[in-house]
């Protein structure tokens, strides 16, 4: 559901006893839309996504008598929404849930499709389980505040929801920037649109990401070894991860060179690092520390066109060669 602002998404709020969760920023940000209502606040990253955190807000749903009737409404970013659906997951073994996500990546991505978790110290949603909101209400407004970085990180997955299922998505994306959609919400709410209607879509096909689901993870593999080792935003981890994908369907699924150019093109747009930050050793070392793996084939997502993406098993030598291949620096350097 999209409404125009906070306050008629206030209205469109269950009826019944509803406390909110929410972190410090959001809390702070929003005095208006909190007030008066019963509102648990946690800090802000992903550190508050812990088992520790977890035992705190369960035993603040007990002093405040929560029951299985009541509604926990997740308001914030991605550490929010999944924070919300693990502990209404498990609290009195399942509560009513709802999500107002305030971030973009948020709106067009982690709000939608139930998987909910939290982390294990550094092994990241170790403990979780798909259970699907019973609403989710979208405010453009809530972008208003949101840091230019957090555009970013959004913008990493709507440019992945072009590649892999929308290539006219992707051309639109391509002639516009973060300030064009940062000064025209109706344009922002538009993709917002198209991205949760692809996300749907995929998730109501193979909620369990059997199949068609792990197409959503294009541009992770790599991504989530760099946001962990690296301690990159997940939007710059994601985009490197999805270049270089690019790169090896080039290879293997034909896929023209023109199109990874053209990602790269568009990342750097939406101020992700450029090419001389993007394939550096940093990258190599990672894949050389996952020697265990080497020999292995990985379940990897290449892309065959614009708009069209497919998983195939790769061996790790190949991407160990690609990260070679497509690196600035000289052959050989990093071995
Ligand atoms: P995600 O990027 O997955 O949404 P988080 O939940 O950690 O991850 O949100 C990222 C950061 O952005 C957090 O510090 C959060 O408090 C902040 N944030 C989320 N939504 C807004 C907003 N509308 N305005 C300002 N800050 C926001
Ligand atoms: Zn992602």
């Amino acid at each position: 559901h999209y409404l125009e602002n906070t306050e008629s998404l206030k209205q469109n709020l269950p009826q019944t006893r509803n406390i909110f969760l929410t972190d410090e920023n959001i809390f702070r940000l929003y005095p208006d839309f909190f007030a008066g209502q019963e509102t648990i606040v946690i800090p802000a990253g992903e550190e508050s996504k812990s088992l520790s955190a977890l035992e705190i807000i369960s035993r603040k749903l007990v002093d405040l008598d929560a029951d299985r009737k009541t509604v926990l409404t997740g308001v914030g970013g991605g550490v929010i929404t999944d924070f919300t659906g693990f502990i209404a997951s498990v609290f009195m073994r399942g509560l009513p849930f709802g999500f107002v996500p305030t971030s973009l990546l948020a709106m067009v991505d982690a709000a939608i499709g139930g998987k909910n978790g939290v982390n294990l110290g550094i092994y990241k949603n170790m403990l979780g389980a798909i259970r699907q909101p019973g609403f989710i209400l979208i405010s453009p407004e809530f972008l208003n505040s949101l840091p230019e970085e957090e555009w970013s990180n959004g913008f990493a997955e709507i440019i992945k929801y072009g590649c892999i299922l929308d290539a006219s998505l992707f051309d639109f994306l391509e002639e516009k920037n973060i300030e064009f959609f940062r000064k025209n919400p109706s344009e922002t709410q538009k993709i917002i649109r198209v991205c949760t209607e692809w996300k749907t879509r995929i998730v109501q096909q193979d909620e369990h990401e059997h199949g068609i689901r792990k197409l959503l993870n294009f541009g992770h593999t790599l991504g989530h070894a760099l946001e962990k080792k690296q301690e990159l935003p997940h939007g710059a981890a994601i985009s490197i991860g999805m270049v270089l994908a690019a790169r090896i369907s080039e290879k293997i699924t034909g896929l023209h060179p023109e199109f990874s150019d053209r990602l790269e093109r568009v990342l750097i747009r939406y101020r992700f690092p450029d090419r001389s930050e993007f394939l550096t050793h940093e990258v190599m070392q990672i894949l050389k520390k996952d020697k265990k793996r080497s020999g292995e084939k990985i379940a990897f997502i290449l892309l065959e066109k614009p708009g069209k993406a497919e998983i195939h098993a790769l061996d790790w030598m190949v991407i160990e060669e690609a990260l070679e291949e497509f690196s600035i620096l000289p052959k050989g350097n990093g071995k």
